[in-house]
């Protein structure tokens, strides 16, 4: 095993990873930008690292502040969390070729999977069902590209290869405002991508956003830890997930399941990866794969008790999963909210001195978050600044168990959407469960009215 990691991120996932290096004896080595000097887990890692400003261009998305990094504090391993240079491919290449560990999978894998057209060029051979659409990027000829359309049948969607974050997508309805929609996708890929490159799928009218959970190691083994359900979506953004999915039969998720544990053979990978699906009338669609530790990573960790980020560090090293499929069992119901510093009406971001933080606790609630009363929310980062998750038996109980621990949250100084959970908790469509990806943007438009 390791003796020493570099977290190269920030906020709850640095800290959550630092607690899994505590917990298996590994010492943590974390880097930090100008704006996270003060944070708490800064102070309690092993060894701490400076790696430039506050802009993440030049210190959390800066390989060779990273690298030097790890050099001068021995690290045998990077694990780089999620966002950031997690799914960049040349990161994870310039990491191992400086001879250290990527806790990931290969830079092939990620490179293949980070690009939309080659991931469901590789789903489709490796058995996995894809959303209708082009085969592969759309060619710059209008008359094929209309063509194209007519096949795969109103309304469509354009979406960059090189997307990411819910960006760089737009719905189209009819073929007189097709080929504008193209280009303006096309430049606007290219200009936060660098690649220009865009494809067309079918547009689901009411699917639902269902994922798979893989973990695989590096002696041909892969297992799935069954799904999650994040259709609660605000501007194609996660806002709440649950597993499992309400009223999925399991036999489709054993199904879907299994041929994503295959694909993972088939292809090679290595470590935790999700595999993202819509999901509508009985069928699955593969929109795309994460190949990183997601932010909704610990419903699945509540209910099969696996630890996730372990497992990943221990795949990494070399390890072989320490279960089977079969000795992998669903055990009630999780819910995670994510606790954005926002407003909860406006949505504008609230960054500032938390002065109150409270938060809750008691049978089946887990926290994970690194902010503290008196911290302050730098302006730099993305706006989540924890997740409440909890469990119970069943999913009334773990509603139940999220409104009592919403209810005891408190948070001051600055805003946050902790509002929104409690009022989409008691929400009657959310408590029948299955709401569309659709469903809360709808929910919001009527609040709003
Ligand atoms: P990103 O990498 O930016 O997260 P995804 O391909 O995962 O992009 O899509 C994000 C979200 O956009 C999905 O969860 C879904 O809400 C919506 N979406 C993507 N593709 C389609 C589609 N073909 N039909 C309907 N909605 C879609």
């Amino acid at each position: 095993m390791f003796k020493k990691i570099l977290i190269a991120n920030r906020g709850e996932i640095a800290l959550r990873v630092q607690r899994a290096c505590r917990e298996m004896g590994i010492k943590a080595v974390m880097v930090y930008s100008e704006a996270d000097r003060e944070a708490k887990y800064v102070k309690l890692a092993d060894e701490a690292v400076c790696i430039g400003p506050a802009a993440s261009g030049q210190s959390y998305l800066s390989m060779p502040a990273i690298i030097s990094a790890a050099e001068v504090t021995d690290a045998e391993a990077i694990h780089p969390g999620y966002g950031f240079l997690s799914e960049n491919a040349d990161f994870a290449e310039r990491v191992e070729k400086s001879g250290f560990v990527f806790i990931g999978p290969t830079p092939e894998s990620i490179r293949i999977m980070g690009d939309k057209v080659s991931a469901k060029q590789a789903m489709i051979r490796a058995g996995v069902p894809c959303v209708p659409g082009s085969e592969g990027a759309l060619p710059d000829d209008p008359a094929t590209i209309k063509r194209i359309a007519k096949a795969v049948g109103y309304p469509v969607i354009i979406k960059a290869a090189g997307g990411g974050g819910g960006r760089g997508m737009r719905v189209v309805h009819t073929e007189a405002a097709l080929i504008h929609a193209v280009q303006t996708t096309k430049a606007e890929a290219g200009a936060a991508f660098g690649n220009p490159e865009v494809y067309m799928e079918k547009f689901l009218q009411n699917p639902r956003h269902i994922e798979i959970q893989i973990l695989a190691d590096t002696h041909r083994n892969a297992v799935y830890l069954f799904e999650r359900d994040c259709s609660m979506q605000r501007r194609h953004q996660k806002v709440i997930e649950e597993a499992p999915a309400p009223g999925i039969p399991r036999r489709l998720i054993e199904r879907i399941g299994e041929r994503c544990a295959a694909a993972c053979k088939k292809i090679g990978y290595r470590g935790a990866g999700t595999f993202e699906f819509l999901y509508e009338n009985g069928e699955f669609y593969f929109i795309e794969m994460n190949t990183r530790v997601q932010v909704e990573h610990p419903v699945t960790e509540a209910i099969t008790g696996i630890d996730i980020v372990r497992t990943q560090i221990a795949v990494a090293a070399g390890e072989k999963l320490p279960f089977t499929q079969r000795q992998i069992e669903l055990r009630g119901h999780a819910i995670e909210c994510r606790i954005n510093a926002e407003d909860p009406y406006k949505f504008t971001p609230s960054p500032g001195r938390v002065t109150t933080w409270h938060m809750p606790g008691g049978p089946g609630v887990r926290v994970d978050s690194h902010v503290y009363a008196n911290y302050t929310v730098p302006p730099n980062y993305d706006s989540m600044i924890g997740k409440i998750i909890v469990h119970g038996d069943t999913r009334e109980q773990a509603l139940a168990r999220m409104r009592t621990a919403l209810a005891e949250t408190a948070i001051e100084g600055i805003k946050s959407n902790v509002p929104l959970h409690r009022e989409l908790m008691v929400d009657a469509n959310f408590e029948a469960g299955g709401t569309n990806i659709h469903y809360l943007e709808s929910w919001l438009e009527q609040r709003d009215r």
